[in-house]
Order: structure tokens, then sequence, then C-alpha cells
């Protein structure tokens, strides 16, 4: 538990909701335009910056998000679709392994900027599709490669996808293969602008701009090898954010300063980054109220309203949600008000499994039923990665604070 956790409108909003209306998920837009101002600020103004919808896509959280960003990255036909009714004429970037010959005709129609093909099989169904496009334009490409990291920059990288076996991008033993085919004008109608590679995630600054050189550089002996021009590289996402400390926020400054440095020397290259996580984690929290505090074998369990089924974040992470409690001194009721004995307090839900965990063994002495607590660091991979049906418990509330 910790406190400064809260926003003031998001502190205010969870004590003003009645019992009935928690759990919730509370987002700050004046907070989030704040974050998002400040990340753009501190990136070189000829860097691009995209946000990975799959991170958030509220609409509300999207339009927040336009202001300070080039565009948009979509992940499947869905995303596309609603990305586009949300952000109206936002440049969108299309990737995701398994793109249907369906996802890919639609994305065609709704005028896509970038396809990042994972695949031969994605680029021959892509050719095939914009073949029978009746305008004459091209369709501007970015290979996704799955390159090797460099172990040294990996060090503090929660979640690698590089340089190890997986389903993503296309294998660096196939790059002269592929780019040799588009280079040699085997597919007239797509347009090959460079590269995209998004290796790893959880990463800090450092590394960050490790992995960026190393790709650019990857990209650059690649078309070179080719004799062709090398005209963007998108680096992906995956900056870290630290549920262990809150208040150590990836730095966007010394990321900006090693862009500046990658880029100074190659006046030609389109540099972009596509963030997720680190863009909308911090503005979305899950405020609830605890039902209930019991002993067990030793140890003690706050059993709060909702639970893992509207918040999966810190099960598929493995880490305790970050958490302030906000006491409420009213007690309806004339039996006892069950309160915690001892200083560390386990926080579950109301699933009927023990991995339904918030945060273990939290210090929060004193903890009664009736008090809320309001977990942070919930607005990214928070609601829309959750196992919603499960146990048919009812759906939390939605607010989109704007003070
Ligand atoms: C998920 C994803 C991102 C965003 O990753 P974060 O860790 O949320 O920053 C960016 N690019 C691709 C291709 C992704 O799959």
């Amino acid at each position: 538990m910790t406190s400064d956790l809260l926003t003031p409108s998001v502190r205010a909003r969870a004590l003003a909701l009645p019992p009935e209306d928690l759990p919730a998920y509370l987002y700050d837009l004046a907070a989030l335009r704040e974050h998002a101002a400040s990340v753009r600020a501190a990136l070189p103004g000829h860097v691009e910056l995209y946000y990975a919808a799959k991170a958030n896509p509220e609409p509300q959280v999207l339009a927040a998000l336009a202001p300070y960003t080039d565009g948009f990255e979509v992940s499947s036909g869905g995303e596309l679709t609603h990305v586009a009714r949300a952000v109206p004429g936002a440049p969108l970037a299309f990737g995701g392994p398994g793109k249907t010959p369906a996802e890919t005709a639609a994305a065609l129609a709704a005028g896509v900027e970038r396809f990042h093909v994972e695949s031969v099989q994605e680029l021959h169904v892509l050719a095939e599709t914009a073949s029978r496009l009746r305008s004459g334009s091209r369709v501007g490409v970015l290979l996704r490669f799955n390159l090797p990291l460099d172990a040294s920059s990996l060090k503090d990288s929660a979640l690698s996808m590089g340089g190890r076996p997986t389903p993503f991008g296309l294998d660096p033993s196939d790059a002269d293969t592929v780019v040799g085919l588009l280079a040699g004008g085997g597919f007239p109608r797509l347009d090959l602008r460079g590269v995209h590679a998004h290796l790893a995630s959880g990463l800090g600054a450092r590394a960050q701009t490790a992995v960026a050189e190393s790709v650019v550089a990857w990209a650059e002996r690649l078309f070179e090898r080719h004799g062709t021009t090398l005209h963007e590289v998108n680096v992906g996402g995956g900056m870290a954010v630290d549920y262990a400390s809150p208040g150590k926020r990836f730095d966007w400054t010394a990321y900006g300063v090693g862009l500046a440095r990658l880029t100074a020397s190659r006046p030609g290259l389109r540099l972009r980054i596509e963030p997720g996580r680190a863009l909308t984690a911090y503005c979305g929290w899950y405020a609830t109220e605890v039902l209930d505090v019991k002993h067990s074998h030793g140890e003690e369990f706050a059993v709060v309203r909702g639970g893992t089924h509207h918040l999966r974040t810190p099960v598929t992470k493995g880490h305790d949600q970050p958490c302030e409690v906000l006491p409420v001194e009213e007690w309806p009721h004339s039996w006892p008000r069950p309160r915690a004995h001892r200083d560390l307090v386990t926080l579950t839900g109301q699933l009927c499994t023990p991995k339904d965990v918030l945060a273990g063994r939290v210090p929060a002495a004193g903890l009664r039923a009736g008090d809320r607590v309001v977990f942070a660091l919930a607005g990214a991979y928070a609601w829309n990665i959750s196992h919603h049906e499960f146990l048919m418990h009812p759906r939390p509330g939605f607010h989109f604070l704007d003070a």
C-alpha cells in the first residue's frame, strides 16, 4: 500500500460513489493528457509517436491521446473498426500475427497507412488483395522481424519476444529473400518502406535506446545489401512500467536524447515508436469496497467487491497491484465490524479460485469491511484483458473524469 497513488479527482470520486456503484474503473483524462504531453515533449519532434491501441482502447482514452500522437497501431480487424470510429481520420498502422484475408481487405478499404507484414504468407495475401483495389495507389509496408537482442540490453526486460522462437514477425534468416522479392518488383502494388520490430517489454530507457540502435543498424545493412532505400523504422513499444515502484516512470527524456542521437546522422530516416502500457497505465484506477475481513491459518484476507475478472493485470504479470486504502467511518450495522488485526492483509476478489488475488500481504493494519480500496496503474492491459464472464458477477462502472 502506498500513498500519493491517486489524483484528487480520483480520490473524491472513489469516496463519493455509493457501494452499489462499486467496483468502478476511474480514468483521469486530465492526468492522461498531461502525461501524454510530457512524453511528446520529451521526444524529438521528428520522431513519430503511435499508440498501441490494445493497451487500452476506450474511445475516451483514444480521443484524449489523439492530439499528442501521430497515429494508432491496431492489431485486429476489430481494433481497426473501433479506432477508426473513435478517432476519425487518425493514421493507422495495422499489425499483428494471423491477419485474415477479410481483415486485410478491410484495412485496405479503410486506407491504413502502414501494414506491418509478419510473414511471407501475409505478403502474398496482402499483394493479392491490393491487386484488386480499383485505385492505383500503392500500399506502404514495413516488414516485422524477430531480431536477436543483445543479452546485455535485456537485463531488466520482463517479457522478451525478440531473438527466441515466437510466432511474431519474420525470422531474420528469411530477411534477404523477402526484401529481395519486394525490392526486385515482385509485388508491384506494395511499397516497401522499411522495418518494424517490437522485441521486448519492460525495458528502461537505456536498454530501449540500445534496442532501437541495433534495429536501425540491422535494417540499414539489410536494405543496403539490396541497394534499396530504408525510409522508415518502427522500433515498437515495451517501455517499462514499474508496478512495484509506481512513482518511478520510464525516463522519456533520456530516451528522447538517445533517439535524437540515433537520428542525427540519418536525416532521411523516419523513426517511429509505438508504446501502449507506458502511455495509459497511469491514467486508470479500479476502485472498490472491502466486503469482508477474515483470518485463515495465521494470515488475513480482505475480500473486495469485484476481483481479477475485472483487473487481471496482477495475475498475468505476477505482481501485487499497487493500491491505497480510503477509510470509511460509517458502519450502518448492529453487529461488530470485521477488521484486520495483523499488519499484512491479502486483498482478494469474489471469485471461487485461489488465484483471485489483487495484492498479497499488503501493509493495511486496521483495514475494515466498508473501507474503500483503490488500485492504481489500472489504465493499461486491465479491464480489456480480463475474463469478465467468469462467475457472472456484475460489470464495474466506468467513469471518465475530466476536471
Ligand atoms: C503490444 C504491442 C505494442 C505495445 O507494447 P507495450 O508494452 O504496451 O508498450 C507495440 N507494438 C506491438 C507490435 C505490440 O504487439
